[in-house]
């Protein structure tokens, strides 16, 4: 079977959980989450764990080269064929570096996937999330940081994979989960 990477370009907060496990359901991928991997190291409640969760509570972007470390030892775990990137890159530095682990991977086919969600409704999202979860990383002032971040580091990601010629993008504003998944198979089907 080719190798193949669905690329989850979403801002962090848009709903991309439930569509992520959709594909691994549908189509048998495994995910690989940035943010959850941080989320697991974090509980150790070493140096870096503290360094991390200080990173992460102030709505910043860990270092690259931590980020990648944690990817590839990710990657070389799960040793599978066809993969979710959830969270990365989320820069324009990360971007390269992901370029170049596809090539290492043997990657053959990239889909890059964007749901498009307003800023408002993202706002709503979060705060909800922030009492339902009880996130520590959910609160109003790291919530408009992340934002921030997002425009300023993630929002470049984006426009370089829209010129891709496997690129998706699916309207989240407004829908149930099931509609945009709906409409995301369409999408993706056309391309197998
Ligand atoms: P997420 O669950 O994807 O929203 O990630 C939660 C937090 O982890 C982010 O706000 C960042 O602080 C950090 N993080 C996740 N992925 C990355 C990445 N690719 N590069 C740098 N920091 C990241």
């Amino acid at each position: 079977m080719a190798k193949q990477v669905v690329l989850m370009l979403w801002a962090p907060w848009s709903g991309k959980g439930t569509q992520s496990q959709y594909l691994m359901d549908a189509y048998g991928y495994i995910q690989i989450s940035t943010g959850e991997l941080l989320r697991e190291r974090v509980k150790t409640p070493d140096e870096l764990g503290k360094k991390l969760a200080e990173i992460m509570n102030a709505g910043a972007l860990v270092p690259d080269e931590l980020i990648v470390s944690m990817l590839e030892e990710q990657i070389n775990k799960l040793n599978a064929d066809n993969i979710i990137f959830d969270g990365f890159p989320r820069n324009e530095a990360q971007t390269v570096v992901f370029d170049t682990l596809l090539q290492k991977l043997g990657i053959t086919k990239l889909i890059p996937i964007y749901l498009h969600v307003k800023e408002e409704e993202l706002i709503r999202r979060l705060l909800n999330r922030a009492v339902l979860e009880g996130r520590s990383d959910d609160n109003e002032a790291t919530i408009t940081k992340r934002i921030q971040t997002f425009h300023t580091n993630t929002q470049p990601v984006i426009d370089h994979y829209a010129q891709h010629p496997n690129f998706i993008q699916v309207d989240g504003d407004d829908q149930p989960a099931e509609v945009v998944w709906e409409e995301l198979k369409k999408k993706l089907n056309w391309q197998k």
